[in-house]
């Protein structure tokens, strides 16, 4: 049974664009709507002839705040219970939210490696804006762009090196 690394984060955040380029796939909907994926997406990724699992745990139906708290709590359930190690996806682009701080304090308590990734910073000058999250407490952001691609490399090495 490979390792499997589940994708966490918030509505928007670049879950299913990033599952979809680690997979080369395009089994995941990407969105502009939040609370599109509903369905966990399973997929495999090769990096550097080592084999892994990648869940997109999606899931995020939020009509109000009540149900984020019951999605919040899936998503980690999906990540603790079955994962070896959670890519925790934040964005520059929006910036650190409260929902963000949320997941990262049930995400410190959980005793499974996380990494913390900062994603839409498109081009390397906005690596900067990245800064503020490391507030939450849970190292360096690695810096990604999931949409062209840039810093996946290194976020694998990361991974690989994780696992
Ligand atoms: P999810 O809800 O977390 O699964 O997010 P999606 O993967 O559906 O993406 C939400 C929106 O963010 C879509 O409009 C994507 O095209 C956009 N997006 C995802 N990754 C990036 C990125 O690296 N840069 C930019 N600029 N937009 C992105
Ligand atoms: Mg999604």
């Amino acid at each position: 049974m490979p390792n499997l690394v589940a994708i966490v984060g918030r509505p928007n955040v670049g879950k299913s664009t990033l599952f979809n380029r680690l997979t080369q796939s395009r089994k995941a909907i990407v969105s502009d709507t939040a609370g599109t994926t509903r369905d966990r997406q399973y997929g495999k990724c090769q990096w550097n002839g080592q084999e892994f699992s990648i869940v997109d745990t999606g899931g995020w139906v939020v009509k109000s705040d009540d149900i984020f708290e019951g999605a919040i709590r899936e998503q980690v359930k999906v990540a603790t219970e079955e994962a070896d190690l959670v890519l925790f996806l934040v964005d520059v682009e929006t910036g650190l939210t409260d929902w963000d701080e949320d997941v990262a304090t049930i995400l410190r308590r959980a005793k499974l490696p996380v990494i913390l990734v900062a994603n839409k910073v498109d081009n390397s000058g906005e690596a900067y804006e990245a800064a503020e999250f490391y507030k939450l407490g849970l190292g360096d952001p690695q810096c990604i762009s999931a949409a062209t691609g840039g810093g996946t490399g290194d976020l694998l090495d990361v991974v690989v090196a994780t696992l």
